[in-house]
Formats: C-alpha cells, structure tokens, sequence
C-alpha cells in the first residue's frame, strides 16, 4: 500500500467511522502495539474517531482531541468496514467495533504498526516525526520540490523512496513515475537539469492523483473489500519485463538497483 491506497482508505474510513465511539478492540498480534495490550485497550476504549487522514505510507486516527492511533500496514494489510449483519472476513488479527455496532476488520499479510500516542507527542515518535511532505500536499509545489532536491547526494531513485524526503512513494508507483520522466533510477540527484525536475514532479503528482481516480492498485482492497482499478493495463513498464516499450518498443527490462528492482526502457531512460 502505498499513498493513493492509504489516502482512499483515509477518505472511506472518515465518511463510515467519523464520529463513532469505540467500544471494544481485539488484537491478535500484540506485537504490533507500542503498549501492553490491556493498556492500549483501556486508553482507546470509549474515546470518538474524530479524523482520519493518510500521511505517506501511515494512516492517522485521531481520536478525540489528544490521542493518535497510527496504522502502517508494513508489507500490506486489509482494512475492512463491516456492518452488524455483515458476515466478518474468515482471518483477521486486530478487529474494532464502534458505538453503532459496526466497525472494521485488519487483516495484515507480514507485520504492520499499530501505535497509540498522545497527539502531542507525535514529533518524538521514531518512525513518522521525520515523516516528508506527501506529493498529494498543497505546500509540495514545484518550487519546494526543487529545494528539496538541492545539493542532495545519491541516485534519484533512492531519494524518492526515502520517506523523510517525501513520503508515500514505494516501489511500485516508483516505476512509472521514472519512466513518464525520462530518468534511469540510478541517475544522480545532483545531474538533474531544471526540465527533468519539472517532468519528474508533474509525473509524480500525474502517477498518484491518477491512481487515486481509479481506486488504486488492482491487488489492494479499499475499505469495502473492493480492489483497485489501477493494474498491468495502467502500468507503463511496471513489472512488465520483456514487453515493448509503449513509447519506443524496445523491449522492458528488469535491472537491480540497490535492494530493490526496477523496470526501466534503456532507450527511454539512458543511464
Ligand atoms: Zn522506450
């Protein structure tokens, strides 16, 4: 999951679950949790959902006016509403029911984050006070992401995945969004011209407020159990190696970059 996902499931969570009052919380994996279990329990039981919001590759919960639950799905979870008369999904490991009787379901494939802290400790939480700016903020503008680029070392694909420059990019939207600019992910930050950095932030917005559009990625789940409309036939170069380049029909290939892979056109992107 990576921003559009977790910014689609923020908006579905609000419209189903703003306002409602937890009652009750399991948690089947309490190692996820920042607190003992009877403490998380005992602090968030009672307390309203008042906003919901996705912050890069994080959900925040905020709950009444001084608490935050902040959800990271790690390799991927499925955030399910259900309904009284809803039949539950057959596994889930952390489950929330509201004041209405309903509520939702997590279901995580490999770990996930699910801390409680208070609202104003938020700048001292290890994994999300260093948190960048999302693509998707009004402040994140050409003119800042310019700045942001200034002077900085390493290739440009690493940059972009470090979520204390930007957060919510991951390693699948990563491919396009270096593709629609014309840049090799091995390409240094510090060679970016003034056209390939415009390029680069007009792709980067294009990637994820398109992916939102269309419901996000096919293989995630949205808060209704549905999957996303962004798949193998939005994708450019995406995990389609050996495949034409829709641009210049040279044949996609797969190249290791570091620790992650990434799908490039040589021809399109000249190293
Ligand atoms: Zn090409």
């Amino acid at each position: 999951m990576e921003l559009p996902e977790l910014t689609i499931l923020a908006r579905q969570m609000m419209k189903e679950i703003a306002k409602r009052r937890i009652c009750e919380v399991e948690v089947a994996n309490p190692k996820c949790l920042n607190v003992p279990l009877e403490q998380f329990q005992k602090t968030i039981i009672g307390k309203t959902v008042s906003s919901i919001e996705g912050r890069g590759k994080w959900l925040f919960i905020k709950l009444d006016a001084d608490y935050l639950l902040l959800f990271n799905p790690g390799m991927g979870a499925d955030v399910i509403h259900f309904k009284p008369e809803d039949r539950l999904p057959d596994k889930y490991q952390i489950k929330f029911t509201l004041d209405d009787e309903t509520g939702f379901t997590i279901r995580v494939w490999w770990f996930c984050y699910l801390h409680l802290i208070r609202a104003d400790e938020l700048g001292e939480h290890k994994l999300v006070a260093k948190l960048g700016m999302t693509p998707l903020d009004n402040e994140f503008t050409f003119g800042y992401f310019k700045q942001l680029l200034n002077n900085k070392r390493g290739n440009i694909k690493t940059f972009l995945l470090d979520q204390k420059n930007v957060s919510g990019i991951g390693n699948v939207y990563i491919q396009d969004i270096l593709f629609n600019a014309k840049l090799h992910p091995m390409r240094t930050v510090s060679s970016l011209t003034d056209t390939e950095i415009e390029a680069l932030y007009k792709s980067v917005r294009w990637v994820m407020n398109e992916s939102i559009e269309l419901g996000g990625l096919a293989y995630e789940k949205d808060f209704y159990g549905n999957k996303g409309g962004y798949g193998k036939g939005q994708f450019k170069i995406a995990y389609k190696p050996g495949e034409p380049c829709p641009v210049c029909q040279t044949p996609i290939q797969k190249i290791k970059t570091g620790s992650t892979s990434s799908f490039i056109c040589s021809n399109c992107q000249p190293s």
